[in-house]
């Protein structure tokens, strides 16, 4: 029996058609796009359709990076803090739960000489935006909140955040890669990113979006290419394939958002055993993180085979440390333990999920009983 691939927040599946039109700039048309002969033009002109296609998705006044994973993408954007500290902005403030690649980065440069605070989420796993009114101030240079938590799916109200940032003179980065592609896209953000392999598209390429009239220190020195701030060959055949997966997002998106709350709520049906983990009403329908109190995940997990999903507390970045996001919600450490995450994505069926409901579901009860 095939495994049944319920784990769509860790990577999806690549389109076929992105698969296509990738294989052209492996194979034939192998030019280096910074080149200036016919081989180097056509690869150039790859790139930049691609780019076209990315920004397509997002807010018109600014530009596209390509980077080669999201975590890059964010680690160039939190470069714009060091432009702005001379001026006296010096604190960086992000959402408790946000994803390593931001969390991570935000402590380090809290250990640079910059002021990070961290944002508390409620037991829902959202940001109040009356709390959020006192930690921001003249100081804040850079404030940092997901679209989509990679974990438990819930939507912060990220455009009332950026405009709460630039009411107080800072900036606003958007890890957008749980939603690009899916939902709306905060138009008021200043630095938005985003990944390949979350949208059906290749591991390997991510990209950064940013607003005009803001300047970025380079975070690759070398030959100069992408706008200066990320030397290095770009791959055509990577930015191809990152294009055409964002062409299909915007193409699919109505499709594929029925398509996916068809899923979650054949799913939701299913595990009405299980609590929900994070805000039930303000959530991105294709991830569902739930618990069911003295269920041991590992088990279940070496249980049901059969099945590719997480266990809730696992940390998603692969870092193999416990869960900060559900700690963050006010969950027991026993309840942290007991969850698990379920993705589901463009190319599972409903059969899929009614299958994995019913082995997950047949091994839980069987370790409770
Ligand atoms: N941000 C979020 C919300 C993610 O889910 C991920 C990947 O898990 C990343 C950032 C990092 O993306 P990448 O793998 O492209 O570095």
């Amino acid at each position: 029996m095939a495994t049944i691939y319920l784990d769509n927040q860790a990577t999806t599946p690549l389109a076929p058609e992105v698969f296509d039109a990738m294989l052209p700039w492996l194979k034939e048309n192998f030019g280096n796009p910074h080149s200036a002969h016919v081989f180097g033009r056509q690869a150039a002109a790859a790139v930049e359709v691609a780019r076209e296609q990315v920004a397509a998705l997002l807010p018109e006044n600014g530009r596209v990076i390509f980077t080669g994973s999201a975590t890059e993408a964010i680690n160039l954007a939190f470069g714009a803090v060091r432009n702005m500290a001379p001026r006296g902005r010096d604190q960086i403030a992000i959402v408790d739960t946000e994803h390593a690649a931001v969390r991570d980065t935000a402590l380090w440069y809290g250990t640079q000489g910059f002021d990070t605070k961290l944002l508390p989420v409620d037991r829902q796993g959202l940001v109040k935006m009356e709390d959020l009114e006192a930690c921001f101030g003249p100081k804040t240079a850079l404030v940092g909140a997901m679209l989509v938590n990679n974990e438990i799916g819930v939507v912060q109200p990220v455009e009332q955040i950026a405009a709460l940032a630039h009411a107080h003179g800072a900036l606003m980065l958007c890890d957008a890669v749980q939603g690009f592609g899916r939902i709306a896209i905060p138009e008021q953000a200043d630095l938005i990113a985003l990944s390949g392999h979350k949208i059906y598209g290749p591991k390997g390429i991510g990209a950064l979006w940013v607003r005009d009239g803001i300047d970025l220190p380079p975070l690759i020195h070398g030959g100069g290419q992408e706008q200066g701030v990320r030397s290095g060959t770009l791959s055509p055949s990577l930015c191809a394939g990152l294009g055409r997966a964002a062409k299909i997002c915007a193409e699919r998106r109505d499709e594929d958002m029925i398509h996916i709350i068809n899923l979650s709520e054949t799913a939701r049906s299913l595990f009405g055993d299980w609590a929900v983990n994070g805000s039930l009403d303000q959530r991105y329908p294709g991830n569902l993180n739930i618990r069911r109190d003295g269920l041991d995940v590992a088990r279940l997990m070496s249980d049901t085979r059969g099945v590719a999903f997480s266990a809730g507390s696992a940390c998603a970045s692969g870092s193999g440390r416990p869960s900060h996001v559900l700690a963050a919600l006010g969950l027991e450490p026993a309840r942290i333990k007991s969850s698990i995450r379920l993705g589901f994505g463009r190319y599972n069926s409903v059969e899929e999920v009614e299958q994995a409901a019913h082995l997950i579901n047949q091994a839980a009860e069987q370790q409770l009983s």
